[in-house]
């Protein structure tokens, strides 16, 4: 478990068409602004940016979020535009036990499956997808310096709430961020063989007494433009400049 069983390609040195994944609307609104992207598109640090969500519900009416829409979304991106590296912003829960509170951010290391268990050799790995992210130790340590961020694992699965075997497990495997998109991503691009890197920044604590869909809505906005505040910095040294 502590250790990813998959891995993703470096990043690219100079890359020139990146897609930014963002879940929701909301977080996507203030890190387009930032960007300055126009119909999510735009240049930064001399690389096409393109800003993909997978969209609004036709049924429910609301966005698109979790690992299956998330992976679908970024399948179809790949292929129509056949980026040579996927990024990931978004909010996450975050870990009081780890020492992060409410707009923190953290730059992900690695991203795993919390709620993927299959007790059976080879299954169990694959499920659980635990995958080790493109930055390397050095320019991990760069981007959290100049974001100001934490550097750790981040874990994915399709609720916003935890189990007590989750939590758990997530103070087992260290985790610093607890989010709905992450692991499904790095599963495509591991399949694609794309680079990715990836952004949190923590609207909720997990591991706190408070219900965790209140204390979301209340940070969202706050958290949001913190990340989208850090976008610009986290991109120029994905991109090597
Ligand atoms: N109830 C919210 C729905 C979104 S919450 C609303 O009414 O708008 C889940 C989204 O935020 C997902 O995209 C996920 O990646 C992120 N997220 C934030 N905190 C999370 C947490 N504690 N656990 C899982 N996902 C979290």
């Amino acid at each position: 478990m502590d250790q990813p069983a998959f891995t993703l390609p470096p990043l690219p040195s100079a890359p020139s068409r990146i897609l930014l994944f963002v879940a929701m609307h909301s977080e996507a609104e203030p890190i387009a602004r930032a960007l300055g992207l126009v119909g999510g598109r735009g240049t930064v640090a001399g690389a096409e940016i393109e800003l993909l969500t997978p969209g609004t519900c036709a049924i429910t009416r609301v966005d698109k979020l979790g690992p299956v829409h998330a992976a679908s979304a970024l399948t179809r991106a790949i292929a129509a535009r056949r980026p040579d590296l996927v990024l990931n912003m978004g909010t996450a829960g975050g870990f009081e036990s780890q020492g992060l509170g409410i707009a923190d951010l953290v730059v992900a290391r690695d991203a795993m499956f919390h709620d993927a268990r299959v007790e059976l050799p080879g299954f169990d790995a694959l499920v659980r997808a635990h995958t080790r992210l493109s930055p390397n130790d050095a320019q991990l340590a760069a981007i959290a310096a100049r974001v100001g961020g934490r550097i750790g694992l981040a874990s994915s699965g399709s609720s916003l709430d935890a189990t007590a075997d989750e939590l758990a497990l997530f103070a087992r495997a260290r985790t610093l961020a607890k989010d709905m998109e992450l692991a499904s991503l790095a599963v495509v691009c591991s399949e694609e063989r794309v680079p990715l890197a990836a952004l949190k920044g923590v609207t909720d604590l997990v591991d706190h007494h408070e219900p965790t869909h209140e204390v979301f809505l209340r940070n969202l906005k706050k958290t949001s433009d913190r990340i989208a505040a850090a976008a610009g910095g986290f991109i120029e040294l994905v991109a090597g400049s």
